[in-house]
Formats: C-alpha cells, structure tokens, sequence
C-alpha cells in the first residue's frame, strides 16, 4: 500500500486517540522508522509529508541520507555502542537512547552542537531491555548538568511485549509520571517535556498517556518483505 495512504489511516487513528484523551494532534510527532526498507521507500515518505524519520543502525542512517535528496530530521532510535557515536551523533538532530554515563561522555566529547537527546528508560524492568532503571533516572539526569553538548528534552521507553494491554498503559503512565517529574524540576539542561513512546501496536495508547513522539515502522512504511511496489 503507498504510503500516502497508511499514513492517512494512521492520521485518523492518533486524531481520535487524541480526542480521547482530550490533546491537540498537533503535541504528537510521527518518527517514520525506516529501518527496515530501501532508500527508495524511506524516500517515499518524505514525498507522502512525512519529515521526521527514525533509523537505529549507523549504516543504514548513512545510506539512507546518502540516497536522499529531501531535507528530514533524522532521529537515532537504536542503542547506540560508544565506539560508533562519532560516525552518527553529527548526524542526527535527536537521538533517543541516551542510557548510560560512558554514551554521554563521548557524546560530548564527539559532538559539535548541541544535540536533543531522550533518556531512555527501561520501565518494566526486563532484563534483556536496555535504559536506565526508573529508580535511577533523576540522579543519571541530574549528574548530566555538566554535558553542555546535551540537552534533555524528554524520556523514551519501550513496552515490554505482551497482549496485555493494561501492562502497556501502565508501562506508559510510569514513564508520563517520571516526564512530569524531571520537568517541574526547572533543570536549564533537561527541560523535559518531551515522551518518546508507542511503535506500530501500541501508538493509540501511548498517545492516551501522553506521547509526543511515536515511532512507527511496519504499520506505515512497512517492512523489507513487503511488496515495495
Ligand atoms: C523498530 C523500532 C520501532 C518501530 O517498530 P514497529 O513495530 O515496526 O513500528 C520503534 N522504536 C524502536 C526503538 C525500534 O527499534
């Protein structure tokens, strides 16, 4: 299906997930996660309207804007290890997987402008999950002060992966309540007002419990094994 059209359903569902919980749809940014198609298609979005696309290797971030000839605002979705921030940190404009001391430290010490970054969170506390435990998630943010590079402009989370969907929406709520908490701090180097959370089958509920960015890849620009046509 082009794109053009997913995106067009997908509208409709976060305009009514925004009356539902009483927002404006113009708080939430779609993150076209182009991971997983060719240039070709990740170009497609930008056609169809679509201006912030997320990808979460450094390879694929550097074909695709190698390939591209529309302005976009790139967004670093994946974890990044530290011997790679210097080929994709002056590359993007945010990157939402900022989940440990050692990242930030070459982050500042790579970067030549300040970049927007998400603290990632690991909410449900899964092993396998990467992000910063929600019990430690002021202090990390608090000792980020002396990062001048780094601005923290909000929380990302993924939900753990489960029908359950009040496990979800609770996942979501945890990271809202901890997003009001680190903002009304007043901190000069993490405003915060910011949430980076729903992906493809959980975005109406992120969106529920306060989303401002959701990260969307299968259900609007597909995958690799899809008719590309
Ligand atoms: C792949 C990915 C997404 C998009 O997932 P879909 O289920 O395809 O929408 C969102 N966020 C992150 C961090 C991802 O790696």
């Amino acid at each position: 299906m082009p794109i053009q059209r997913k995106l067009q359903q997908i509208q409709q569902q976060i305009s009514q997930a925004c009356a539902r919980a009483n927002r404006s749809i113009n708080d939430v940014h779609i993150i076209a996660v182009t991971k997983s198609v060719t240039v070709e298609r990740t170009q497609e979005a930008l056609y169809a309207g679509l201006t912030h696309l997320g990808e979460n290797r450094p390879e694929g971030l550097l074909a695709k804007q190698a390939g591209i000839d529309t302005p976009a605002i790139w967004h670093y979705i994946g974890s990044l290890q530290t011997r790679k921030v210097k080929q994709v940190i002056n590359n993007v404009q945010v990157l939402h997987s900022l989940d440990r001391m050692s990242l930030a430290d070459e982050i500042q010490k790579r970067v030549t402008q300040k970049i927007d970054c998400f603290v990632q969170v690991n909410v449900s506390g899964e092993q396998a999950k990467h992000g910063i435990e929600l019990k430690d998630v002021h202090s990390f943010i608090e000792s980020l002060s002396d990062h001048h590079q780094i601005r923290i402009i909000g929380l990302m989370t993924m939900a753990p992966n489960t029908s359950d969907e009040q496990v979800i929406r609770n996942v979501f709520k945890s990271l809202k309540d901890m997003q009001m908490n680190i903002a009304s701090k007043g901190y000069v180097h993490a405003p915060c007002t910011e949430l980076s959370m729903g992906m493809s089958n959980d975005f109406e509920i992120a969106i529920e419990e306060g989303a401002t960015y959701v990260r969307i890849g299968t259900a609007l620009v597909g995958d690799e094994s899809e008719d590309l046509t």
